[in-house]
């Protein structure tokens, strides 16, 4: 056998080993469609390869052509070129208000005082607000997807999520550690990580995504935030992928809350020995807590970068994270953000926007969003939805390319997209060709 043809032989091998992995690895995901698509691909594949070897096993140039053609294909797939976009953050001038938040201003109720004072302050948010008022609230009966077999249980882990509220700060020791800078980083990463978190990085606390004002939780509603701190860690955490396939199903919630439990869970734990450290820190958990917004500082400390949905896109996990944070004055050396080509990806891929019930997320441009240029999101669609499903929906989470299980597969295109515009371009068009570019919503229970 000649040379050429050994190569031949074994490019073929190459591809369709490639073609048999993506069908076993779409099979674990349980995912049919791609199933069915990389086993016809498989077969073929297998046809065309070996019918040009029968055609043309003697004429070495024809021969090679094919292989030529998918070594190019690899090339151009992970060469870096072209321009590489990174989220445009300019200066960023004012502090947002936690009462103005959707998750506060669900929490006004007609007849309260913190309903007439907030209306009377905000009255272009009253009409559209009554509005969500009159929905269920989530995981209580009416919404669509609602049933109480599964909703109680979910319900009991957000109240115990709320108890940590009382823990996320406390007085600091008066004696102080003796760890430097480097030692002290790698200790509270490493903890972080042994603590369960998935991924962790440290920012320097930008005081401009500090909320101004308590919106909601135990503290006084309306008293300034005051939080001076200087560093803010910051993890994630993965959440089930075959829980998020699950939106907007209940399962989806179920996540979420034991998501927030762990972050919660973490924040407080690492806040309080810090604080033994002889360093003031201080948790920020969900359901009540957070004094500083997330996705920008996670953004900061170089855990992703924010995308068309407005949720942080992790390299490795995608939009399947939750957050947590302790800020603190213990003094750590800083991450940077990182830029793996969410920018441009979501520019052409639309597919969360397409796929969102609510039409929250937006299909044109980026505006420029106090100093960040990004995809202004409709909170008050979102919520609505929620409301009226009675679940947290999470549909842009699972259908968002970077959401994938981290497989080989996977992670062999994200490699390319990270480097390439024209990967990028052609994962847009083979996720909707593997997976479909519009998701059929499932009909309520009964
Ligand atoms: S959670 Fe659902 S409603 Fe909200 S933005 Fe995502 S897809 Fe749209
Ligand atoms: S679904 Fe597409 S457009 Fe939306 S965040 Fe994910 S990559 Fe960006």
């Amino acid at each position: 056998m000649s040379l050429a043809e050994q190569v031949y032989l074994v490019v073929g091998m190459l591809v369709e080993g490639f073609l048999v992995l993506l069908a076993v690895s779409s099979a674990l995901e349980r995912k049919g469609r791609a199933v069915l698509l990389s086993s016809l691909a498989c077969v073929l594949v297998a046809a065309g390869w070996y019918g040009w070897y029968a055609l043309l096993a003697s004429e070495s140039l024809w021969l090679l052509m094919l292989p030529a053609m998918v070594l190019l294909g690899g090339i151009f797939f992970f060469l870096p070129f072209g321009s590489f976009q990174a989220l445009r953050v300019g200066s960023i001038s004012e502090q947002v208000d936690e009462r103005d938040v959707m998750f506060s201003r669900e929490e006004y109720q007609p007849g309260t005082e913190h309903y007439e004072t907030y209306y009377a302050a905000h009255p272009e948010y009253k009409a559209v607000d009554d509005r969500m008022r009159r929905l269920p609230e989530l995981l209580e009966p009416g919404g669509r997807y609602y049933d109480k077999q599964t909703a109680d249980p979910i319900d009991a882990v957000f109240d115990k999520i709320v108890t940590l509220a009382t823990q996320v700060d406390g007085q600091t020791s008066l004696r102080r550690g003796e760890l430097g800078t480097a030692e002290a980083t790698a200790t509270i990463k490493a903890e972080v990580l042994k603590m369960g978190a998935d991924d962790v990085g440290i920012a320097e606390l930008n005081p401009m995504f500090v909320y101004s004002h308590v919106g909601r939780g135990p503290e006084p509603w309306g008293r300034p935030i005051v939080n001076s701190h200087r560093f803010a860690i910051v993890f994630a955490l993965e959440m089930d992928y075959h829980e998020v396939e699950q939106a907007p199903l209940l399962p989806i919630t179920r996540e979420t809350a034991k998501q927030y439990l762990r972050a919660g869970e973490i924040s407080v734990a690492l806040a309080k020995r810090i604080r033994e450290c002889g360093y003031a820190a201080r948790a920020h958990i969900a359901g009540s807590n957070y004094q500083i917004i997330l996705p920008p500082v996670a953004h900061d400390a170089g855990l992703g970068e924010l995308g068309r949905m407005g949720y942080l896109i992790s390299p490795k996990y995608g939009a399947r994270v939750r957050l947590g944070a302790v800020t603190t004055e213990l003094p750590l050396l800083l991450d940077r953000p990182i830029t793996f080509g969410v920018q441009d990806f979501c520019e052409t891929c639309l597919k969360c926007a397409i796929n969102c019930p609510s039409g929250a997320i937006p299909v044109g441009g980026r505006k420029l969003v106090r100093g960040v240029e990004k995809w202004p999101l409709n909170v008050e669609k979102c919520i609505h939805y929620w409301r009226a499903i009675g679940t947290d929906c999470g549909l842009c989470m699972k259908v968002c390319p970077f959401s994938h299980p981290s497989t080989p597969i996977h992670n062999l295109v994200r490699a390319g997209c990270r480097r390439s515009p024209l990967a990028r371009r052609l994962s847009i068009c083979g996720d909707d060709l593997f997976y479909g570019q519009r998701l059929r919503l499932p009909a309520g229970p009964g």
